[in-house]
């Protein structure tokens, strides 16, 4: 008996080098495999079993009576066979038929055989049959057995597939449901339904060879690999800007311990010494961890584990070299993307055309790359659980984002269904198409401003699409975050004057770039010092100071692009007032300089500040008479009132957009906003739901900033409110909150007949 997992192991893996590499059928080199592993560990039987339609087929065997061959047949779930095959989980048995899965199979001769042990042959993840090896005597099979012949299944499933025996259905899985329809349950991010096929933003990483040709070049380049990760790692956590949002500390702490756990890297090098290839070595300790953890039922391990599947993929694609995202290989038609998280620039790498929809393990509804998604008019599901683990790729998916579900490999039924709904949805949204040239006035008449958000060159087309009245809020910084570099001012200067060629007369409402936060640029290096909470760190306006080049080659940029036309200029993260005042003397220096080389200037500059930050309100005496309008981001108003970091999909649920809170320190700004003569819209998300946007309509707020897709139903919820009614609801409602403020508004919407959807 061979004395180590790796010896046993390698002894076959040479043997079967040069079977993978005969110019032989298939069949004979799996008559071949079965020989030389029966002989190795000195078993009376070996067999493979391979799934072929659904089913598990014998398809080479010692020891079995020969006939058996392709006419041994096992359903998933049946027998020990079938059992191994669909939970991916090993069996060693002393006595085989005591086991109550055992299934006779009388043409197999196999009455004989006592003792079992099978274990799977997997494919990403799905198992696509089986290696057995029986023997007549009562014996368990010792562990160095069971661990070579795991290693040489990852021989046979790179054998069986490059052969083109994999089974087109799949495999049996580690879960049951895989191959039949699921429905996977998520938090509604961009609302919407799309169809399309699984693509992951990080693909799966396809090994190509499982068997070493130099066991030392090989762990040489599992050594080099470690390194580069490792380096990779600590230049995270130097830059603190990994990941988004308040989780960096954790994440960073557990990769960095998983990264350098020198047992992890012992299980490789000894999976190497085995006879693997380093990316199989790699998958293989990744396999034995994953069956592990599968036994033990603790979701803080779970959460572990997708750590560890991270850092291991991370390592497999240094290895290989497969670096890129699905952005940079090419997306198929129609494809629903499938991420763990993603910033807002990953995303707008894709081509969103081709882009049906996003599911995210993470994400939460503020966080920039739900409002890039928004943006782009992509669907998005965020925090769906295990998404990565449940979804294979290329498996068709069915989102629907209103009804919160993602379905897998749907049925015929739900295909149906699916269809009907988004029929549903065409019509409902023609509807609100139709309220295109339908001004918003309330049932009352007051005649209410609503403008989109808008940041990319095509978004603009929603002006004319949704009849809005301009653009409330555009975000510069997304030309910024699509760009390989720091754009120039012509390409800025270029943008922007095409936005204000679209919106004609309709306002323009230029954002400043807010840069940082969870809207990182990779060629900007904000600082050295890392900042352990980047949304409240340098960025936006405080950023755009200190760096005032950047800034000023964006003024002159907003200059030249609205000559002959009013500028409004809004300036992001305003925490007092002098900020603004320095930001606003910026740009008129910049006038000035260009006035006097008689450059073309805008007729008239209106400075607008936005109210995101809570200090702000506190002398907001002092800010208002120096501005022409103020615009409240809620995103990041609500974040900083509650402390509750915005991308942190742990506090996506925390807090409630219509807590009384946020409601009275909303109604404690509109007052003297309004009598000083100040415009006073809200930007942020809150606006664009319908009940959220009633309540601002009953504190008194007219002008609403929204996403496009939000026109129709917001109009659709407008035409259908009594503004006086609402208001003096919302007064008393204010002044004795109740406990369940979203119930109360809900209630009071329904009975007066507002359109909430
Ligand atoms: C906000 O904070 O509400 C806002 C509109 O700005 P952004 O989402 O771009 O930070
Ligand atoms: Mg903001």
């Amino acid at each position: 008996m061979p004395v180590s997992a790796a010896a046993s192991a390698r002894e076959i893996l040479t043997r079967l080098h040069d079977v993978m590499a005969a110019r032989t059928t298939a069949q004979m080199k799996l008559n071949s495999v079965v020989a030389i592993i029966g002989e190795a560990i000195h078993s009376e039987v070996c067999s493979i079993y391979l799934l072929r339609e659904g089913v598990l087929e014998l398809y080479a065997t010692r020891g079995l009576d020969q006939g058996a061959v392709h006419v041994t047949k096992l359903a998933l779930g049946e027998g020990l066979v079938g059992t191994i095959a669909q939970r991916v989980e090993v069996l060693n048995l002393d006595e085989a038929a005591s086991h109550p899965d055992f299934a006779y199979k009388p043409e197999t001769g196999e009455d004989r055989f006592h003792s079992f042990a099978g274990v799977p042959i997997i494919r990403r993840e799905r198992a696509v049959g089986v290696l057995a090896v029986q023997h007549t005597d009562r014996r368990r099979y010792a562990d160095v057995e069971i661990e070579a012949l795991q290693t040489v299944a990852m021989v046979l499933s790179e054998l069986i597939a490059n052969a083109g025996l994999i089974d087109a259905t799949g495999g049996g899985t580690d879960r049951p449901q895989s191959t039949a329809a699921m429905r996977i349950p998520g938090q509604k991010l961009v609302d919407g339904m799309g169809a399309g096929y699984a693509v992951f933003h990080q693909p799966r990483i396809h090994i190509e060879h499982t068997v070493a040709e130099d066991i030392d070049a090989e762990r040489h380049r599992v050594y080099a690999a470690f390194d580069k990760m490792r380096e990779g790692i600590d230049r995270m956590t130097r830059e603190a800007e990994f990941g988004v949002g308040g989780e960096h500390e954790e994440v960073l702490a557990t990769y960095k311990m998983f990264a350098y756990d020198e047992g992890w890297a012992r299980r490789i090098n000894e999976a190497i010494d085995s006879g693997l290839t380093a990316e199989a070595a790699i998958e293989r300790v990744q396999q034995r961890t994953r069956q592990r953890m599968r036994q033990i039922d603790d979701p803080l391990l779970a959460d572990r584990m997708h750590d560890l599947e991270d850092l291991s993929n991370r390592l497999i694609r240094i290895v290989s070299g497969q670096m890129g995202t699905a952005a940079q290989v090419g997306l198929r038609q129609d494809t629903i993307l499938i991420a763990r998280n993603l910033g807002p620039a990953e995303l707008l790498e894709y081509d969103r055309r081709r882009l049906k929809g996003v599911v995210l393990e993470e994400g939460s509804l503020t966080a920039h790359v739900t409002i890039v998604a928004r943006a782009m008019g992509v669907p998005v599901l965020g925090r769906v659980r295990d998404v990565r683990r449940l979804i294979a790729e290329g498996d068709l998916l069915l989102l629907d984002v209103s009804d919160g579900t993602v379905f897998a490999r749907p049925n015929s039924g739900i295909e149906e269904s699916f269809e009907a709904r988004l029929a549903l949805r065409q019509k409902r949204k023609a509807a609100f198409a139709a309220l295109r040239d339908v001004p918003p006035v309330t049932k009352d008449g007051h005649r209410l401003t609503l403008m989109v958000n808008a940041g990319l060159r095509d978004d603009v087309a929603a002006l004319d699409v949704t009849g809005a009245d301009g653009i409330g809020l555009f975000r510069t910084e997304f030309q910024f975050l699509v760009s390989a570099t720091l754009p120039q001012r012509e390409r800025q200067q270029r943008l922007y004057r095409e936005v204000l060629d679209v919106a004609g007369d309709r306002p323009v409402i230029f954002r400043t770039v807010d840069i940082g936060g969870d809207k990182a640029l990779p060629y900007l290096h904000k600082t050295d010092a890392e900042e352990e909470n980047p949304a409240m760190g340098w960025r936006a306006l405080r950023l755009g100071l200190e760096r005032d080049g950047l800034m000023k080659v964006q003024a002159r940029a907003l200059l030249e692009a609205a000559s002959g036309r009013t500028l409004n200029v809004m300036f992001p993260m305003v925490s007092e007032p002098w900020e603004f005042d320095e930001a606003r003397a910026l740009f008129e220096d910049q006038r000035a300089w260009m006035n006097r080389r008689g450059r073309q200037m805008p007729i008239e500059i209106r400075y607008g500040a936005m109210l995101e930050v809570p200090a702000l309100a506190e002398q907001l005496d002092i800010l208002l008479p120096r501005i022409q309008f103020l615009s409240i981001g809620t995103n990041d108003l609500t974040q900083f009132l509650f402390a509750a970091d915005r991308a942190n999909p742990k506090l996506a649920e925390r807090y409630d957009w219509l807590s009384p809170s946020i409601l009275r320190f909303l109604a404690r700004v509109v007052g003297p906003t309004r009598a000083a003569g100040v415009d006073l819209a809200v930007c942020g998300e809150m606006g664009g739901r319908p009940l959220e946007a009633m309540a601002l309509i009953g504190l008194g707020i007219d002008r609403l900033s929204i996403t496009p897709a939000a026109v129709g139903p917001i109009k659709a919820m407008v035409r259908s409110l009594d503004r006086s009614a609402v208001t003096s609801f919302m007064t008393g409602l204010l002044a004795d909150p109740p406990r369940d403020m979203r119930g109360a508004l809900t209630d009071w919407a329904l009975q007066n007949g507002v359109e909430l959807t």
